[in-house]
């Protein structure tokens, strides 16, 4: 399935390449990969998913320990995703934790918040999977 390159961006050959990559992958991927797939030159294709993230047709993450961010298209629309540090899979939340960004207000009441990134990240059940037949799993029981 794959998804209409964002109306308001100028089309460029690299910024086409690395939509076409972004909107076959079933999973979010890192902008290296990215390069790699599209034949694209890494700095162009960091141009390129600068200009989707400021017109918020591709969301980013940063997994917690990691160097490297993870790209991947945003549906319509306001979400977040949650995704499994160790597939990469992504499952998108229910609902904002935020809910109405005007109900956000800082301690001094003196900015104006326009946005916000959540992080969310854990094991899918694939995964969790996997994990429970592995000898030291036994011990940690659901919380
Ligand atoms: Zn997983
Ligand atoms: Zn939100």
């Amino acid at each position: 399935m794959s998804m209409e390159f964002p109306e308001n961006l100028r089309k460029t050959k690299s910024r086409i390449q690395v939509w076409e990559v972004l909107s076959e992958a079933k999973i979010p991927l890192t902008a290296r990969k990215i390069s790699e797939d599209s034949g694209v030159w890494l700095s162009s294709v960091y141009r390129a998913l600068d200009a989707f993230e400021k017109s918020h047709a591709v969301s980013k993450t940063v997994l917690k320990d990691s160097q490297e961010a993870l790209y991947a298209i945003a549906s319509p629309g306001h979400h977040h995703y949650a995704i499994c540090m160790n597939c990469k899979s992504r499952t998108e939340l229910e609902g904002c934790p935020f809910g109405d960004e005007s109900a956000l207000h800082t301690v001094d009441h003196d900015f104006v918040v326009v946005g916000h990134v959540v992080e969310v990240f854990g094991y899918c059940k694939k995964c969790r999977g996997k994990m429970q037949k592995s000898p030291h799993s036994e011990e940690h029981g659901d919380r």
